[in-house]
């Protein structure tokens, strides 16, 4: 090898035999995993790996590394050498695929070519070589047709139709029964296709082809495809991808040969077992595109009983070697079995956990690795309700599985209509070709969101996982008809009031209700079934022991947001470790709604203390429940944070009422007193108005109300032997000195309930850090506060400037598609920016309180990656709602896990 990089030291090419499972930046992931079978003495047939680097140094320079034609040259002799034949040798023909490959596999890569080596002159000695001429004609026309359409960029359409053509002259509907006389006049056909597209013959030089290939894969790199699949999953766009040369074996040499895949245990279930599909006499992709019937794997025992029992000890080698689920693909050429891939396997949520499980009960895995192979997301897949498995359905059609969950519902068209009739009661699913900002509503009122067109970031997408709506948004093979409300799936007509169900886990459509049974590991996580029982369900079982060693690694601590004792059960259920945020704005609704008017017309101090006299003892029950529910706990109680015309009628209504009032010259005092109220509390931008800490400081005795409700019921709890642990919260301060205001006076309030009651009451107050302002002075904040729980909700918004109900359904969409963000920053914590200003404040607060709580309570504290980033800058407690509960102890277990190996979250 010495010869070939004496220039720049750099080697660029990377022999099978030479690599290993480690060096998939360099040599891809394919590459890498090739290399180890071959160091594994599995049957692979050779080959060698361009590696990254040289496509990065194309890439950079626009042309190949100059030492890279010798390289290649010196590994192409050793291979033809190793082969005992030239690559397209006229009487015996060396013949390769070039197969891209970079270090995550990614949509938009060039597609592999197969055959390579093959021409006029080779044609002849590959059918004297396999005494099969049909077979040699049927290798050159794929070469000519994959060559043409991935190297040439000549439309595969074109080919297609030339091949249906072919099998139409004939009568027939396989490719298999074209004989040889069809397949030779096919190529030619063929290159007649590729002279008249690309004004150049189909290139003959054998090693012309190679080069051409090996190029077009380094140019795919920066398909459109792959550029936008790179920026929205934040995969850097200067890796690269490697180039494999791999000699090729046969599964179309007849009824003896085939090509199939497999998977060493069930991506469904995670069983062991034989899963996979063959399909005899037929190359590469043949056995997942569709154009034959396939054989299940276990068929292949008949046809083939030695390939067969080789294929399965090489299985349980590549299990026991990976220590994981592996796929693969292989080729049998005239019974003769080839491994042409392998990697670990994408697998279902059901089974990432059986399978981490089963790996350490057959000592492969120990439970900490076992916790790397599970996930929140795939947690939360499990836990949402589901489709009856034993129901008898009928399929409509498949999309894309946008936001989880199972419903069902009337089939609408139109979002007038979703909102009609859900007023009424009906269920509804609104179906769309896509949706735009006008069907909010429509989303909004309907069960799930169903759409024929676009994909995970479409607007229908986006939205409804904002509003944690069910949705299958890109299901092509629904014809929606909106103007005639209705849509039409192959023969079936699905007419406006139709019953469909639509599952968004798996992104399947089904005509008529299919019935919905909750999830076993909610029935689990509820306590209504048990891991230890006899028959517990395997799954439950799987679930409950990585969520018993997550809590066991864990560093953060999980809090619920929850506002009643009825959710605050359920997270403890849940394995709650307390209250992060209760937020106090729906103890001011319903029937207290009048006593909040009252408040807010208020003229005079006693008009407003007899307000405020009313709802104290209503809040004080509030919170002497909550505290009993989450006795021992820390609960956070927010003080009141919403705008006040929140709780004020609509100003519409209200100004049609006192207008009709007027005309009937029937004055409603009250009503015209409140018109005035809303008028005057009417805000251009509320997010940015009179609420959180400036009601407070602007309503008199609001907060100390609140303040002392919080008291008196912490007191009423410690009189009646319990341990309440109250926590007050301050929201949307901006600066220490609005937080020194609210602090003084509630100080003087708690001094007040304490000498009343005689019981001596210790309550933490703290801050929402939820405003920029905020994040850059908690310096300053941490002096006057006892814990600082970010905000992130509000926060995203004020950083970003976005509001998030605006921008959702207005502009995420373009962005997304754009690749400006690769998941909404409302869904997972922005780390450069929002993410920046937590890791700042938690370090200026802790720098001026070193016994600082850091919490965060916005939605992100439910969201595995923002888990992870919460974990790595030192919060104590992540808050989220009861049901992300479980999703946070695993993710947060994950993180411990992760941060000790030293390896990243990422992706
Ligand atoms: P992908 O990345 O899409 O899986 P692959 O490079 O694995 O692409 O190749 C596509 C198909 O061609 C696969 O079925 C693969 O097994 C087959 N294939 C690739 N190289 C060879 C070869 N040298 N001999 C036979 N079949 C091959
Ligand atoms: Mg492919
Ligand atoms: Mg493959």
């Amino acid at each position: 090898m010495s010869e070939s990089t004496e220039h720049s030291g750099q080697k660029f090419v990377y022999d099978f035999t030479e690599g290993n499972r480690d060096l998939k930046d360099l040599l891809g992931g394919k590459g890498a995993n090739l290399a180890e079978m071959t160091n594994l003495r599995l049957p692979v047939p050779p080959g060698f790996t361009i590696t990254t680097e040289a496509c990065r140094v194309y890439l950079d320079s626009g042309s190949e590394p100059p030492a890279l034609r010798d390289e290649v040259s010196a590994h192409l002799d050793a291979l033809e050498r190793h082969m005992g034949k030239k690559l397209g040798q006229a009487d015996d023909p060396l013949l390769v695929s070039v197969r891209s490959g970079a270090k995550f596999s990614m949509p938009g890569m060039m597609d592999t070519v197969l055959n390579i080596g093959l021409s006029d002159a080779s044609v002849a000695g590959l059918a004297q070589q396999a005494g099969d001429e049909r077979f040699a004609w049927d290798s050159y026309r794929r070469l000519v047709q994959m060559f043409g359409k991935t190297v040439l960029g000549v439309d595969g359409e074109l080919f297609e139709e030339a091949l249906d053509e072919a099998k139409a002259a004939k009568g027939v509907t396989d490719d298999t029964d074209l004989d040889a006389g069809d397949l030779r006049a096919l190529v030619k056909a063929f290159k007649g296709i590729v002279t008249e597209r690309t004004g150049r013959e189909f290139p003959q030089d054998p090693r012309e082809q190679m080069d051409l290939a090996v190029r077009a894969v380094f140019d795919s790199w920066n398909g459109d495809r792959a550029r936008l699949y790179r920026r929205q999953e934040r995969i850097p766009g200067d890796l690269g991808t490697a180039v494999n040369i791999c000699s090729m074996v046969f599964g179309n040499l007849g009824p003896d040969s085939g090509t199939g895949v497999a998977f060493t245990r069930d991506p469904a279930s995670g069983q062991q077992g034989v899963y996979g599909d063959y399909l005899q006499n037929a190359q590469g992709e043949d056995v997942v595109a569709g154009i034959r019937n396939t054989v299940p794997l276990a068929d292949l025992e008949t046809i083939d009983k030695a390939s067969y029992d080789r294929l399965m000890e090489i299985m349980e080698t590549l299990e026991n070697h990976y220590k994981d689920l592996c796929d693969i693909e292989f080729t049998i050429e005239r019974g003769r079995l080839w491994m042409l891939q392998t990697r670990v396997g994408k697998r279902t949520a059901g089974a990432a956990f059986r399978i981490a499980t089963q790996l350490v009960d057959q000592g492969l895995i120990d439970e900490a690795e076992a916790l790397k192979r599970v996930n929140g997301a795939q947690l939360a897949q499990l836990m949402f309700p589901r489709f009856d498995e034993n129901a008898t359905v009928e399929l409509l059609g498949r999309g894309i599985a946008a936001s989880p969950g199972a419903a069902v519902g009337k089939a609408v068209f139109d979002s007038y209509t979703a909102v009609k009739w859900s007023r009424s009661g009906e269920r509804v699913i609104l179906i769309r070709r896509e949706t735009n900002p006008d069907d909010l509503d429509g989303m909004i009122a309907a069960e799930g969101i169903l759409t024929s067109r676009g994909g995970k970031t479409s607007h229908a997408a986006v939205v409804a996982r904002g509003m944690g709506k069910t949705c299958v948004c890109g299901a092509e093979d629904l014809d929606v008809d909106t103007k005639r409300r209705r849509m039409t799936v192959g023969g079936t007509v699905v007419e406006e009031g139709d019953v469909v169900s639509v599952d968004g886990s798996t992104g399947k459509v089904y005509l008529g209700e299919v019935p919905v049974v909750p999830s076993p590991v909610v029935e689990y996580f509820e306590g209504r079934m048990h891991a230890g029982a006899d028959d517990a369900d395997e799954l439950v079982v799987a679930v409950h022991r990585m969520m018993a060693y997550a809590d066991r690694v864990r560093r953060l601590r999980v809090r619920a947001n929850a506002d009643n004792a009825e959710d605050a059960l359920r997270a403890r259920r849940f394995g709650a470790q307390g209250i992060g945020l209760c937020r106090t704005e729906h103890m001011f609704l319903g029937e207290r709604r009048e006593m909040v008017e009252r408040l807010i017309l208020a003229d005079t101090d006693e008009e407003r203390t007899t307000a405020l006299e009313q709802l104290l003892p209503l809040q004080r029950q509030d919170f002497v429940e909550l505290f009993e529910a989450m006795d021992g706990l820390p609960v956070t109680v927010r003080l009141l944070d919403p705008p006040l015309h929140e709780f004020l009628p609509d100003i519409t209504e209200l100004s049609v009422r006192v207008a009709l009032a007027e005309a009937r010259e029937d004055h409603n005092e009250n009503d015209l007193r409140l018109l005035q109220a809303v008028h005057r509390l009417h805000e251009q931008n509320p997010m940015l108005g009179l609420r959180g800490v400036r009601l407070g400081l602007v309503i008199p005795g609001l907060f100390t109300m609140q303040v002392r409700a919080i008291a008196e019921a912490a007191a009423a709890r410690k009189n009646a032997k319990g341990d309440p642990r109250a926590e007050i919260m301050i929201p949307l301060v901006g600066t220490v000195q609005e937080l020194e205001i609210v602090r003084d006076e509630a100080e003087q309030v708690m001094a007040e309930v304490a000498a009343a009651t005689g019981v001596a009451l210790r309550l933490a107050l703290g801050t929402m850090i939820e405003l920029p302002r905020a994040a850059l002075t908690a310096g300053q904040i941490a002096e006057a506060a006892e814990f600082f729980s970010f905000g992130t909700n509000d926060l995203t918004q004020t950083v970003w400037g976005f509001s998030r109900d605006d921008v959702e359904a207005s502009f995420f969409t373009a962005y997304l598609e754009k690749g400006i963000f690769g998941v909404s920053p409302f869904e997972t914590i922005d780390r450069d920016g929002v993410g920046a200003l937590v890791r700042s404040a938690a370090a200026a607060g802790r720098a001026t309180r070193p016994d600082l709580k850091l919490g965060v309570c916005g939605e992100h504290g439910g969201d595995p990656e923002s888990v992870h980033f919460f974990h790595g800058v030192g919060l104590d407690y992540v808050s989220c709602s009861p049901f992300r509960i479980p999703v946070a102890r695993l993710e947060a277990g994950r993180a411990a896990v992760l941060s000790r190996h030293g390896a990243d979250s990422g992706r």
